[in-house]
């Protein structure tokens, strides 16, 4: 058997699951986000693609497979070679077409139903498929995580009618449920953003753990759950202070541009300062106002500003929009140079702050919301467009944050691919229709590293059994000796033979050698076999999640092990 366990950590691994699964053997780096998947690392994640297809044929849905390599024309119908940007893998074949390598496959299979699909009556159908997917993505870390090629299941379904979607989203999103429950993870579902996907409504299947890269907004009673892009917040109250009633005033700020700067320089606080931001979305340029302490959360100004994909501005752009050089942006005299302007809740609510006086190095004090610049106009909107934070609240309840890591998202999509890709049918009446669509994704390597995120100890992962690579493995501590080298091969043949999944430690190495790479590969149930314990008619049995073990005879011991693998399986 081929488990390459070692002692090292590899440098570039930040997360206990990365350095778990390289210590283990379960996989090795070929190159910065991609991986080669070792025997105990693929025979965990057939384990998981097992059950993930187990739920989904249960559900319904049929299993399919799409080519990863697939051409830009389908793509550019939909507009997402541009939204997705950098991150799609893209290649030009030998006959000069220009191809990509999915990162999802909406177009693909909406392409596919639009060429087979005619009536209502061939609906509804859920088509999934379990495959590679490649994103090109700016920072690939934290090992199975964020890599570049990983394994999606991605399920796709089409409907006639909008209250059919809502079925079969409730059934997906309850499958979900059953999927990381059997994988053993414990989660959390918030509602999410749809991003690139398009559509009305989104949910995403969060596993709690530290070095997650999502942040979960909630509230203490549990009222509410979203994520950090989606998280909602109360407009703040309007402040009532003095500084409101002295006259704006101009400062000189010299090579001065950042907010720390200028709160250093102006003695002030992020919080009493005016952040003033330049997007461009096609021919539009946008401005969006939040408070110097705050983001600007862009899926939020996407929605406000009816789905437009935006991008900050390039430095040429807003030295245009403002007449000064990057970092002295204002809002004063700048509502009349842009398409629109965006003006967060809170900036609306200041009683008078600083902001950048669109002149290289100067900044405005006592600039009024109101007064200095206006809340109201026909391109001007207040809305929420930032990121929640401490302190925040929502329906007037304080909002908390946890990270975690995303490993499933469902999509309500509507018509936004049916339609770009022709996937129409007709209706009872004989109406040409667009499909109504779903899209229900899960991260198959995200859910091993979420599983060991939140599942391991010093000496190593503690699988849940039902995605380990082994249920069981038997440890034979004296392998030069005959009887007790028969003793762990007869156990271990009887355990084959029940269908366990069982691993038999018959390498010629020292009992504690045997006993760390046992808890390093997290093995659920380990049988041990010695001298000792044989001299006396016995085994020892230990769960990887206790320190005792319990003394077993021998004629008894595959029965005790089969015994505990299924209560643990129960569990
Ligand atoms: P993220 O926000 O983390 O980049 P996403 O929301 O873009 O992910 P989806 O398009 O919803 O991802 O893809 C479905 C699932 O695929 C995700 O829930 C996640 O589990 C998994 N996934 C996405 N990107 C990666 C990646 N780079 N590496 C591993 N798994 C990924
Ligand atoms: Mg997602």
């Amino acid at each position: 058997m081929f488990i390459p366990t070692v002692k090292e950590v590899p440098s570039d691994a930040e997360t206990i699951s990365h350095k778990l699964m390289v210590r283990a053997g379960l996989m090795r780096k070929v190159a910065s986000g991609t991986y080669t998947y070792l025997p105990l690392g693929w025979r965990s994640l057939l384990k998981v693609i097992e059950i993930v297809r187990d739920e989904m044929n249960k559900a319904g849905a049929q299993e399919i497979l799409m080519p990863a390599l697939q051409p830009i024309e389908l793509w550019q119908k939909t507009g997402r070679d541009v939204d997705y940007g950098e991150t799609m893998c893209r290649l030009t074949d030998r006959h000069g077409r220009e191809n990509v390598l999915g990162p999802t496959a909406e177009e693909v299979v909406t392409y596919l139903v639009a060429g087979e699909i005619k009536s209502y009556k061939q609906l509804p159908v859920n088509l999934y498929q379990i495959s590679p997917k490649f994103r090109d993505e700016f920072r690939p870390r934290f090992g199975p995580i964020r890599s570049r090629e990983f394994i999606m299941k991605d399920a796709y379904s089409f409907h006639a009618d909008p209250k059919c979607l809502d079925g079969t989203y409730k059934v997906m999103y309850d499958t979900y449920c059953h999927i990381f429950k059997r994988c053993g993870l414990e989660y959390v579902i918030v509602e999410a953003e749809v991003g690139e996907m398009g559509g009305s409504n989104s949910h995403q299947f969060t596993v709690p753990c530290e070095s997650g890269e999502d942040t979960i907004v909630y509230t203490e009673d549990g009222s509410y759950a979203a994520n950090l892009e989606r998280a909602a917040v109360d407009p703040l109250p309007k402040q009532k202070t003095e500084d409101g009633r002295q006259k704006a005033e101009e400062v000189h700020t010299p090579n001065i541009g950042s907010i720390e700067a200028v709160c250093a320089f102006l003695k002030t606080k992020p919080k009493d300062m005016v952040k003033t931001l330049i997007y461009t979305a096609q021919n539009d340029t946008i401005v969006a106002l939040v408070r110097g302490d705050h983001d600007v959360n862009p899926e939020k100004l996407t929605q406000v500003l009816g789905g437009k994909h935006i991008e900050l501005a390039n430095e040429a752009t807003i030295e245009k929009v403002t007449g000064a050089k990057v970092g002295f942006a204002g809002p004063m005299t700048i509502a009349d140079k842009v398409s629109r302007m965006i003006i967060d809740y809170a900036v609306a609510a200041m009683a008078a702050g600083v902001t950048g006086a669109n002149k290289t190095d100067y900044h405005v004090k006592n600039v009024v919301p109101g007064r200095d610049f206006p809340l109201e106009g026909d391109n001007i909107n207040i809305a929420d467009i930032r990121y929640a934070v401490e302190g925040d609240t929502y329906n007037g309840k304080k909002l908390l944050f946890k990270k975690g890591i995303e490993v499933g998202q469902v999509f309500k999509l509507g018509t936004k691919y049916s339609e770009k890709l022709g996937a129409k049918f007709l209706d009872e009446n004989g109406h040409e229709k667009p499909c109504i669509m779903g899209c229900y994704g899960i991260g198959i390597n995200r859910i091993l590293a979420a599983a060991i995120e939140i599942s391991n100890d010093k000496n190593g992962i503690i699988w849940p059994i039902s995605i380990a690579p082994f249920e069981v493995i038997i440890t034979c501590v004296n392998q030069d000796d005959p009887e007790v080298a028969g003793v762990a091969e007869d156990i271990y043949k009887k355990l084959l033979n029940s269908n366990i999944d069982v691993l038999l430690d018959d390498r010629d190495q020292r009992g504690g050698v045997k006993f760390k790479d046992a808890d390093l590969i997290g093995i659920p149930v380990r049988v041990t076999v010695g001298r000792k314990s044989v001299a006396d008619g016995n085994v020892e049995i230990k769960l990887r999640t206790e320190l005792k073990s319990q003394t077993i005879p021998i004629e008894k011991a595959a029965n005790k092990t089969i015994e505990l693998i299924n209560s643990l399986k129960e569990n």
